[in-house]
């Protein structure tokens, strides 16, 4: 089965919260990495960041995923491919901001890699559990078997008025798809396998370039108006909550997707486990009592998960031991603090 332990990485989006993650930790095992970002100015920080690799990091620019033939000179001579760029936010007016370049990036760097990426061995799609759960009044674990069908059926029904997130889970869910028929279809004739990572809410520290909290990605941006401006209600903050894993542990998922032989042709769920966001409220206070309490009749015990996810087969093929969620919380609040943001 095709999988590598050492070359080069073709990293997509590689300027995004999760992406500068897994470059570093692909750089810090080894690896090569070639990322891929939208404009030179996107490239900058990169290249401060990761200056002491020398020529193991290199940026090229790929300015419109979507059009095919957009990854055909980036695929060349790379071992590797994790495909993390993707819109990720709520506020699509129409779905096909977010379900073109979610479906039509996907596809066209697949097709780049069956046509030019003659050396490439196995893909890593970034996908989400966005692709996975349906959104359920009672408690539910979800598996890899589940496929969310109800976002695509609320985008279809209701197209501009449909929710924020089910426009986003739409999205996923189709790019995921496309992803799985593209590889079923040419399987026989491609050099490479396929891995997909299936990550509910990514909170943890950031290293990509972000001057103020607003600018933060979504999933940290909630975590920073939520945890540290204390801006949901009481009852919002033991009743809100889904699953969630360290940005860190997400980038060593990536990693080890390409090296673990035994995760080709796998979607793998990577999910450290539930929280409400009083679970973050109470640690972040823990570290630093200038932050908000919260709702402090809060009983962990007696939370009610209803966004669970089966940790069978992570375990079986990646077996992280993931970070608990207080470091995540003491690390995420030690960067704000070193931004000057708290
Ligand atoms: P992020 O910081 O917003 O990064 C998104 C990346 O995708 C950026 O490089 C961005 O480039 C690129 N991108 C967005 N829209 C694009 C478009 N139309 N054309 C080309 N590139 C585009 O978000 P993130 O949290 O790291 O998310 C990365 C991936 O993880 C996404 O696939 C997301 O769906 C998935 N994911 C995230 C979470 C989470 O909680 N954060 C959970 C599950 C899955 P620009 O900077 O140029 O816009």
């Amino acid at each position: 089965m095709p999988a590598i332990t050492s070359g080069k990485v073709l990293v997509t989006g590689a300027n995004g919260y999760i992406a500068v993650w897994v470059v570093k930790t692909l750089l810090e095992q080894g690896f090569s990495v070639r990322g891929t970002v939208r404009s030179e100015s996107k490239a900058v920080h990169l290249r401060k960041l990761f200056k002491s690799y020398g020529d193991h990091f290199e940026v090229v620019i790929v300015e419109d995923i979507t059009k095919d033939g957009a990854f055909d000179e980036a695929v060349k001579g790379v071992d590797a491919i994790e495909h993390t760029a993707s819109p990720f936010h709520f506020k699509a007016i129409e779905p096909d901001e977010l379900i073109v370049p979610a479906v039509h990036g996907t596809t066209s760097v697949l097709k780049s890699a069956q046509k030019y990426g003659t050396s490439v061995k196995r893909v890593v799609i970034t996908s989400s559990c966005a692709a996975v759960l349906t959104p359920s009044t009672e408690p539910r674990v979800f598996s890899e078997s589940d496929w969310n069908e109800a976002s695509i059926q609320e985008v279809k029904e209701k197209g501009r008025d449909a929710a924020g997130p089910a426009k986003y889970r739409a999205s996923k869910t189709l790019a995921e798809r496309a992803a799985w028929e593209f590889y079923e279809q040419n399987k026989g004739s491609l050099s490479w396998d396929l891995v997909v990572l299936n990550p509910p809410f990514v909170f943890g520290p950031a290293i990509h370039d972000v001057d103020i909290p607003d600018n933060l990605n979504e999933s940290a941006r909630d975590w920073f108006f939520n945890v540290v401006r204390g801006k949901l209600d009481n009852d919002a903050l033991v009743n809100i909550g889904s699953s969630y894993v360290d940005v860190r542990d997400l980038a060593l998922a990536h990693s080890l997707a390409l090296q673990k032989p035994e995760a080709a042709g796998e979607r793998i769920i990577v999910s450290a486990g539930p929280w409400k966001w009083q679970d973050f409220v109470s640690a972040a206070h823990r570290f630093d009592n200038r932050l908000p309490a919260g709702n402090k009749s809060y009983d962990p015990t007696k939370a009610v998960h209803l966004i669970q996810y089966s940790p069978d087969k992570e375990r079986r093929i990646l077996g992280i031991q993931f970070r608990s969620l207080e470091e995540t919380t003491k690390d995420t609040i030690d960067d704000f603090k070193a931004r000057g943001w708290l």
